[in-house]
């Protein structure tokens, strides 16, 4: 791992660009781009027919056209199928350390069916690692920080390190989790990275004394963080703040500073907003730091709950309430004047936080006429405020009740957590 590459990105994102004025940050933002389409135009097939046209003029893309044209458009010559071979026995053998040509590969979680595939080289990992740990890593001193990272392990960026400063150690949620509690036990993290939904585990366990740990700084990463679970965690681990990694195969697109606001990483990225209401849009973000796999113009699937107000960290980065959950996940019913009705996951969500005593859901879509409610209790009366509140809502957002089912909440951890699902079929 390039070290002094490390270093410098951290000092830089750290000390360097902090951006408190919005002209500078895009001013900054324009001349990156500039150098990284030009860079795109020599060394990306694909880029070259777009050769002399504006950033305006260059057309959107999402995870299809990537994927659809892998071959002509990464720079480093790598073809899809070879890189797909690799990242699947990667995962078969759970071995992530061998690379294509001297690149990192890695398959995306994608849940929506789309297999995506990237591809990383070693000095973007370094500017990727040395950005996260600036803007994650808790001011003051950093000497002796050690940090537990839990995640599905699907590539090598992830590698347990140990140095005076910082030991770094990593622990496969696949595996049974008492496992993994009695290693974390032992060392005893000064900061937590996990999902939420392993997170809540840990947090039942500490709760029953059956782990304790004391962590400065807990870091939630790769599932939506919803309000009720931030709380939860505060109240059981006694933190001020529970920090958020917005992080995608497409990139570290947010963090959360030290006033507790999420912001978008508007220092690594250039940020489109397509809004779908006031406050609410999906970000189409263009990287002006990767250059292997160009991200250019590129759709994601995300609903961003924007924060007008600025913060006091100071920073002109975009602030965001929330990130709300995936577009996907929109749950689509039959509308009472027969259009169709699309209801945001949030509001999904709060069918049934209105309801005492329920920890863990997830609600799930199947089709406009049927939900499925997932609850940790599912006792009579709950049953009966949770279609009391969708009632309320289908008569507020004016489309036709659909029927419910109710079944019992079970942690999967072979997936990623959604509170709010839509499954397509
Ligand atoms: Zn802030």
């Amino acid at each position: 791992m390039n070290k002094g590459l490390i270093l410098k990105t951290f000092i830089r994102a750290r000390y360097f660009h902090k951006f408190k004025s919005r002209r500078r940050l895009e001013k900054y933002q324009q001349k990156q781009t500039k150098k990284q389409l030009d860079f795109f135009e020599h060394h990306s097939p694909y880029f070259q027919k777009f050769s002399g046209k504006t950033f305006e003029e260059l057309p959107y893309m999402n995870k299809k056209v990537m994927m659809d044209n892998f071959d002509r458009m990464n720079t480093a010559g790598i073809s899809k199928d070879d890189a797909l071979k690799l990242a699947i026995n990667s995962e078969k053998s759970r071995d992530f350390s061998e690379k294509l040509n001297g690149y990192s590969v890695g398959l995306s979680s994608g849940t929506s069916g789309h297999r995506g595939v990237f591809v990383l080289s070693d000095i973007e990992i370094a500017t990727w690692v040395g950005g996260m740990m600036a803007k994650m890593l808790p001011k003051g001193k950093i000497f002796g920080t050690k940090v537990a990272f839990f995640l599905r392990a699907d590539n090598n960026l992830y590698e347990s390190s140990n140095s005076k400063i910082l030991k770094f150690e990593f622990f496969d949620i696949l595996k049974p989790m008492e496992q993994n509690i009695i290693k974390l036990q032992e060392f005893q993290p000064t900061i937590l990275v996990a999902p939420p939904s392993v997170l809540l585990i840990l947090a039942e366990t500490a709760k029953v004394k059956k782990l304790s740990i004391n962590p400065v700084r807990i870091i939630s990463v790769a599932e939506v963080l919803t309000e009720k679970d931030e709380q939860y965690l505060k109240r059981v681990f006694k933190q001020k703040i529970i920090y958020q990694v917005y992080q995608c195969t497409e990139g570290f697109l947010g963090y959360t500073c030290e006033y507790g606001s999420l912001h978008l990483n508007e220092d690594v990225v250039v940020v489109e907003k397509e809004y779908l209401d006031d406050t609410r849009f999906t970000p189409v973000i263009t990287d002006f730091v990767r250059t292997t796999q160009p991200i250019v113009k590129y759709r994601l699937n995300d609903i961003l709950v924007e924060d007008r107000r600025p913060c006091k960290c100071g920073t002109s980065m975009t602030r965001l309430k929330k990130i709300e959950g995936r577009m996907d996940d929109v749950f689509e019913f039959d509308g009472v004047n027969d259009r169709t009705i699309k209801v945001f996951p949030d509001f999904i969500s709060r069918v049934v936080l209105y309801v005492p005593k329920i920890k863990n859901y997830r609600v799930v879509q199947e089709s406009s006429k049927k939900v499925i409610f997932y609850l940790d209790n599912i006792d009579i009366e709950n049953q009966r405020l949770i279609k009391e509140e969708l009632k309320t809502l289908a008569k507020r957002m004016r489309f036709k009740m659909p029927a419910t089912t109710f079944k019992k909440y079970e942690s999967d951890f072979s997936k990623k957590m959604k509170r709010v699902e839509r499954i397509k079929k």
